[in-house]
């Protein structure tokens, strides 16, 4: 018999809640936790054991649902296990605060570690960057992106704050400098390999140089391949001709060389980012937005910080040969909805200041909509989607996860 397996647990609430559903009517006094493991009758559904948890095995509840959903011929289960507190073990998530020990890519010290020698388009191998006879040496992070909003909320307590204010400038590329943001390289223009990107001209042509700063961030493509591969800092000259003065590459889109232990991809800096936001603004909402496009790709809600999942791929949909094999993940339960732009729910999350926006490269933000759409595929159906009458503002999102490492 197959048992397919979905649970949750909360790091703040030590209970971990499960569903459960078999190809046959079962009593509910067949499931059990014996040596730590959940049984059903004599299968192993999950051995906690292996995941770093501790269950209770007399705290176990067990309740059979009508399933309501259009898995008609399966039933469904609903269990319940408290868990004892955890030592510090590798899976353990108790140690797990707001961003405080999430992984920061590609820092400065890992750099000088690596003796990096050339950054790369991760798409075509493209050279963008290379650190010949260590020209590139000096390495150093910048400050977080909310730096200057930080700053601004310190100086209004200030006496003088227009002395402060005279004071900031904006951190600019120095030659012969790698500075490392938390999501990309800023680099002086003439340390860039000659012709290795190309400007958005589409974008470039849609800016009004009359209005607002004298330099623009615009976007910019690898030169080979033509794909994203981040933004320069421009200004137009007399002549109306744009003359790049720095550039921000993405880390999401760069390969190093030598190779790095770990080749952190886009969705590990979108926690990065939403971890962030949160800390600064303390907001958990984010409209997921398009660079080039403006388009609103998904409204996001970070419902918790900290869930692990476990499951097997038994409810998912489209899978012919069921494994039955335990997938564990620590990340960020996410609600969401995939949006179209007439959408009146853009509008109001769009005028609400409690929203951030997280404005990615499109096919990035189309990226993230399919990785958060493959995480609800994991989950039971009646869990896929959020219709808490306590939660207007998210009704029919979606339920998914974002994994953080
Ligand atoms: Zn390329």
């Amino acid at each position: 018999m197959t048992v397919s397996f979905y649970a949750e647990l909360l790091s703040n609430i030590q209970v971990l809640r499960a569903t459960i559903a078999t190809d046959e009517s079962v009593e509910t006094t067949s499931f059990t936790v014996k040596n730590n493991q959940l049984w059903q009758e004599d299968t192993v559904v999950v051995d906690l054991t292996r995941h770093g948890l501790q269950a209770d095995p007399h705290s176990l509840q067990v309740q059979a649902k009508n399933d309501e959903s259009n898995h008609g011929d399966r039933w469904i289960y609903q269990l319940k296990v408290n868990l004892q507190r955890q030592q510090q073990t590798t899976h353990s998530s108790s140690s797990v605060q707001l961003g405080n020990n999430d992984k920061e890519w590609w820092t400065a010290k890992d750099m000088i570690g690596l003796q990096w020698q050339q950054l790369q388009c991760r798409h075509c191998a493209q050279i963008l960057v290379e650190n010949k006879n260590n020209n590139l040496s000096r390495c150093k992070d910048l400050p977080s992106e909310h730096w200057y909003e930080l700053v601004e909320c310190w100086i209004c307590h200030e006496t003088k704050p227009e002395e402060h204010q005279a004071r900031m400038r904006p951190i600019l590329a120095q030659h012969g400098t790698l500075l490392v943001g938390s999501f990309y390289f800023l680099i002086h223009v003439n340390d860039l390999v000659p012709l290795s990107i190309k400007l958005d001209q589409e974008l470039a042509n849609q800016i009004n140089w009359e209005r607002g700063t004298m330099t623009k961030w615009i976007s910019i493509n690898c030169n080979t391949c033509g794909k994203v591969i981040g933004e320069g800092l421009y200004e137009c000259q007399k002549d109306q001709e744009l003359n790049m003065l720095a550039l921000k590459l993405y880390k999401y889109c760069l390969t190093i060389q030598p190779n790095p232990p770990e080749l952190p991809d886009f969705m590990n800096f979108v926690v990065g980012d939403m971890v962030d936001a949160a800390k600064v603004h303390a907001t958990h909402r984010f409209v997921i937005q398009g660079k080039k496009s403006s388009r609103v790709y998904a409204l996001v809600w970070l419902f918790n910080w900290d869930t692990t999942f476990i499951y097997n791929d038994g409810f998912k949909d489209e899978v012919d040969d069921m494994t039955g094999k335990i997938d564990f993940q620590r990340g960020m339960k996410i609600l969401y909805m995939n949006t179209k732009d007439d959408d009146q729910l853009v509008k109001k999350w769009n005028h609400d200041k409690t929203t951030d926006h997280l404005i990615y490269p499109d096919t990035y933000c189309q990226q993230l909509v399919k990785s958060l759409e493959s995480t609800t595929n994991i989950l039971p159906p009646s869990l896929r989607t959020m219709n808490h009458p306590s939660m207007p503002m998210t009704k029919n999102f979606s339920v998914g996860f974002i994994h953080r490492k």
